[in-house]
């Protein structure tokens, strides 16, 4: 009888602890087991420029094609030698506005190779990219080692762009393929106790600061949004990096005095209301409503609507994916508000 019984109650515990290891690994699995071409759209489009195009020029191109980022060629080194993205527009309004009566003269003239001389001279200044065979897993570490939000994927035998990854499409890609992969057991937990997001020391704007305040906040604090809020601390809108390119598109950046509440109603292209989320809400529920509304980022907020956290897709595919393997990066200072 007695070694009978010992062996059920092996049997009982060894499936158990079995099943805990895969649960909290499933994702990076997932993505270990995917490559960068398996989350590649059949066709997009995509704008290359050269360093020599006018960056005002380059940014209407953006507008125009409906884009938020395109790899940079050098023509003389015959290599990809970085991207452009809204962050550079942002930078560069933030470096040379001064007033609406004054015309920023270098967006007016300024080559692309203009600006990244004048930005770049203690940065690095070569393009952070991956291959197509390198698995999602590589493409996420890249994505958050760098604290970057577009990664190309450049086929190493004809040196092309193909697709240019983001942590949307990534999540999206595992949203959709990852269906029949078994949910592990702390996607039940809620967002409080998991502690996933950033919870203090939140970057907002008031609604009554300007838009120059706000881009100041966006280079100082190096945050990709930012809730607007009341008096009270009650948010009212979101404003994302993405939004500036309004400037662009309706020619208004000559004028960053507008209050942010001006600044979020005349946005052309964006989404009503705030995309929200609460501490007591489920992990499951925070990735299904942020893959669903297409969105970089939720707001924590109290029943009161007062902003308590930022929950990114950073911060998703951080814990979900990262963290199992035991990797993980640090906030910024800058990030943490220090
Ligand atoms: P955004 O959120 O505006 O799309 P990012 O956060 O990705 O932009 O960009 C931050 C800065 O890093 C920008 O100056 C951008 O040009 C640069 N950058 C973004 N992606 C890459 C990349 N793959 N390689 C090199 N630099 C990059
Ligand atoms: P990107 O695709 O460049 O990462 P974002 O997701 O930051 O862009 O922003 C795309 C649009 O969605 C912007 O108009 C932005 O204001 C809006 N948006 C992003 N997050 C939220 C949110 N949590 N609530 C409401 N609107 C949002
Ligand atoms: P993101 O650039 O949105 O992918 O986020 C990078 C990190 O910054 C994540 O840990 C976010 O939680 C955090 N973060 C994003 N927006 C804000 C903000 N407005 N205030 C403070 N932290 C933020």
């Amino acid at each position: 009888m007695e070694p009978h019984l010992k062996v059920v109650s092996f049997s009982k515990k060894r499936p158990q602890t079995q099943k805990q290891e895969a649960d909290a690994t499933v994702y990076m699995n997932f993505m270990k087991s995917h490559c960068c071409y398996d989350a590649i759209p059949t066709s997009c489009k995509l704008v290359i420029f050269d360093t020599t195009l006018q960056v005002k020029k380059a940014f209407f191109a953006l507008v125009a094609n409906g884009l938020r980022a395109a790899p940079l060629w050098d023509n003389k080194s015959q290599r990809f030698v970085g991207m452009l993205t809204i962050t550079d527009f942002i930078n560069i309004l933030h470096c040379y506005y001064k007033s609406p009566l004054v015309q920023m003269y270098e967006l007016e003239n300024h080559k692309i190779e203009t600006w990244r001389d004048v930005y770049l001279q203690c940065a690095s200044r070569f393009l952070i990219s991956i291959s197509p065979e390198a698995s999602l897993f590589e493409a996420i570490y890249s994505l958050l080692k760098h604290k970057i939000h577009r990664l190309p994927v450049i086929d190493p035998v004809s040196g092309n762009v193909l697709h240019i990854l983001t942590h949307k499409r990534i999540l999206k890609f595992l949203h959709i393929f990852g269906k029949r992969v078994p949910k592990p057991a702390f996607v039940w937990k809620q967002i409080q106790e998991l502690g996933i997001g950033t919870f203090r020391d939140i970057a907002v704007v008031r609604q009554t600061q300007t838009l120059q305040d706000a881009l100041s906040i966006f280079v100082d604090r190096r945050v990709s949004a930012l809730p607007v809020v009341d008096e009270e601390g009650k948010v009212v809108s979101l404003y994302s990096r993405f939004d500036v390119i309004n400037l662009a598109a309706q020619k208004t950046y000559n004028n960053l005095d507008m209050t942010m509440e001006e600044a979020s109603r005349r946005r052309m292209c964006f989404i009503e209301g705030v995309i929200k989320c609460y501490p007591d809400e489920t992990l499951d529920t925070v990735i299904d409503r942020i893959v669903k509304a297409e969105v970089h980022r939720l707001v924590l907020v109290d029943r009161a609507d007062i902003v308590r956290g930022i929950i990114s897709l950073s911060d998703l595919l951080q814990a979900m994916v990262l963290t199992p393997a035991e990797i993980n990066f640090e906030k910024s200072e800058l990030e943490a508000g220090n």
